[in-house]
């Protein structure tokens, strides 16, 4: 499928006009239509809630918008949760997912009135000593070995160190339950960014199963299950999106199969969705600055790993678009380039595209979400301002760029600044 952006040459042209390029750019359309329909494919059960994973874009702006669009938001972080707070999430609009956590955000979160997801049982302890056992708590289970699809590997759970094994999840219960803890949670994240209709009925099966096993083992109260993130999105072109009406009939059904004959149909489905919430809604827009002729074709841009880190880090593949060409003929091989010193500062490899000039807008797409967010320092380099799209067409700056002084605002302890 051909891959097309939100916005046209002429619009963004305008936009560039106003607001210096490197940006990253939003669509507030897109974002809210995206938002509903998540919504719709899940509003066969009463308690849904999606909660945004706020580390994938953590701008209150577009955290108000999803907020307007009925979610809540998941942090891990103190800073997470104080941003939540000032876009005035409250209570169990909250989710909060530790992990090596510090006493002071666990501290925050109660305060806020967070739910608090435990990813390990010596956590308990911790959390008791440090804020209190609330009355509502939610444990993160680790199955373990391989996660598969019907034949093929998803993940390897058994790897990855988030938590608990299947006998420490019922204990945690249990030492919860003599702490004073009433309602409860279950919570899994076994696969990152999957294109497939077939992974979160397949997550919901396997966790509604444990839930009711753990219900008998231990009486818990379960009150909700948390299907958590890893709905991914078709970056390459070839990609078939994922299908969210599908994906909410499919956990439907696991619901129907699995929770409703053990007597737990009232149980809440919740989601922490945070790439299929905004990656689409999201692209870089770069200008070309250089191009360079040596053993292989460059060109530059005007910004660079700092500003989207995924394919230096991950060799991930994102789309590119040269403005005003997306008919020409793709006929030009480029590495096209940041100015990091650093080989790997590259955002695309060998990538066939339309010849493109000194000045060409150059947007990269799919940045709406672990974009900006995952941005850095290295070589000094500034993070770029957030620009959104608004419904009514008109561009609102919703992240001003860094300056030179923001870089060295923390070498004020310093005899030079
Ligand atoms: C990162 C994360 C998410 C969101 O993941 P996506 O791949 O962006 O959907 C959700 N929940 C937790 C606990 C996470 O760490």
């Amino acid at each position: 499928m051909k891959k097309k952006l939100f916005i046209d040459q002429e619009h963004l042209q305008n936009i560039v006009n106003q607001y210096p390029t490197p940006f990253h750019l939003y669509d507030e359309h897109g974002i809210r239509e995206n938002a509903r329909k998540v919504k719709q494919a899940f509003s066969w059960n009463k308690g849904f809630k999606e909660y945004f994973a706020v580390k994938a874009t953590p701008n209150p702006v577009l955290m108000k918008i999803l907020r307007e669009e009925g979610c809540g938001v998941d942090c891990s972080s103190l800073t997470e949760l104080m941003l939540s707070d000032k876009v005035g999430f409250s209570g169990h609009e909250i989710m909060f997912s530790s992990n090596a956590t510090p006493p002071e955000d666990f501290q925050l979160a109660r305060k806020l009135g967070a739910i608090i997801n435990l990813d390990d049982i010596t956590h308990v302890d911790f959390l008791e000593r440090v804020a209190g056992i609330p009355e509502t708590i939610c444990c993160r289970y680790n199955p373990g070995g391989e996660f598969k699809i019907s034949t093929s590997i998803m993940d390897k759970p058994g790897d990855a160190k988030y938590g608990m094994t299947r006998p420490q999840i019922a204990e945690a219960y249990k030492m919860l339950m003599a702490k004073g803890a009433k309602y409860f949670g279950i919570h899994a994240f076994l696969a990152s960014n999957t294109v497939t209709n077939d992974y979160y009925p397949t997550l919901a099966a396997l966790l509604f199963q444990t839930a009711v096993e753990l219900k008998q083992e231990t009486g818990a109260d379960i009150r909700f299950i948390n299907l958590s993130g890893g709905i991914g999105i078709p970056y390459r072109p070839e990609q078939e999106p994922n299908d969210i009406l599908a994906i909410g009939e499919g956990v439907r059904k696991a619901y129907e199969e699995i929770l409703v004959p053990a007597g737990m149909g009232d149980v809440a489905i919740f989601t922490e969705l945070g790439r299929f919430m905004l990656g689409p809604y999201g692209c870089l827009v770069t200008t070309a600055i250089h191009e360079k002729h040596i053993y292989k074709e460059y060109i530059g841009l005007d910004a660079c790993a700092a500003n989207l880190m995924r394919p230096a880090m991950y060799g991930a593949y994102h789309h590119i678009t040269v403005m005003g060409k997306e008919d020409a003929p793709c006929d030009h091989k480029y590495d096209i380039t940041g100015s990091l010193c650093e080989n790997n500062d590259k955002f695309a490899i060998d990538r066939m595209l339309p010849k493109i000039e000194i000045g060409d807008l150059v947007v990269l797409h799919d940045t709406g979400a672990h974009g900006f967010s995952m941005g850095y320092n290295y070589n000094g380099k500034l993070r770029s301002a957030e620009i959104l799209l608004r419904e009514d067409g008109s561009a609102e700056m919703i992240r001003r760029a860094e300056r030179p002084e923001d870089y060295f605002a923390t070498l004020d302890v310093t005899e030079f600044f």
